[in-house]
């Protein structure tokens, strides 16, 4: 269900592919847009995105274990070892689900806006921790920083903005990650991704 509108900055015409999208980045000056109860208003810059070859590129669709993710939204985090994209997409149902991508390091999660808060003092590398009634452990400690942005997100992103965070490897595959800014912990909840099961589907036309 796409919805239009036009950029407050430079009056170019954008869409949201999902309704329930906040921030919708202009590909044609790189303003980011917030969107909020009707009101269309500039929020910051979206910044120049480096094509990297990925399985994953806005406006594909991938099948993986016969359900289908349109990414809608790619977010880059710069960290320790490099970067990494955070692809916001569509599942079939129409919900949302974010994909991260490093190279063939891939998860797809689910944000838990539910989860218990965990004292980011419990979270040192290598230790155990309890989170949904299973037991985790901590398997990467570090912080983000948000270094481009293009499409159209459910919530604010900004260029520059930091945040540390922490990947908690559980049994099956699971994976929590977990964020701390000055605005509390938020966790995602997923599981690691065979990147060989990965399948991209054929560009639509007209899309
Ligand atoms: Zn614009």
């Amino acid at each position: 269900m796409a919805e239009d509108f036009n950029c407050p900055n430079c009056g170019g015409s954008l869409s949201r592919k999902m309704r329930h999208s906040k921030m919708v980045a202009c590909p044609y000056c790189e303003s980011t847009v917030l969107l909020e109860d009707d009101v269309v208003k500039l929020a910051g810059k979206g910044g120049v995105m480096s094509e990297e070859p990925s399985l994953f590129e806005l406006g594909r669709a991938v099948e993986y274990q016969g359900n289908s993710f349109m990414p809608i939204g790619q977010a880059r985090f710069s960290y320790a070892n490099g970067w990494w994209d955070e692809f916001w997409a569509l599942d079939g149902k129409g919900d949302g689900v974010w994909i991260s991508v490093d190279e063939g390091d891939i998860a797809i999660q689910r944000r838990d806006p539910d989860a218990e808060m965990i004292n980011e003092a419990n979270l040192k590398l290598g230790a155990r921790v309890s989170f949904d009634g299973e037991l985790f452990r901590v398997t990467e400690v570090d912080s983000a920083t948000c270094e481009a942005l293009r499409g159209e997100f459910p919530e604010e992103l900004s260029l520059g903005d930091t945040y540390r965070y922490y990947n908690l490897s559980g049994p099956r595959g699971r994976v929590v990650s977990l964020e701390y800014d000055e605005d509390g912990m938020s966790a995602s909840e997923g599981e690691w991704i065979d990147p060989y099961e990965v399948r991209q589907q054929a560009i639509e036309a007209g899309s």
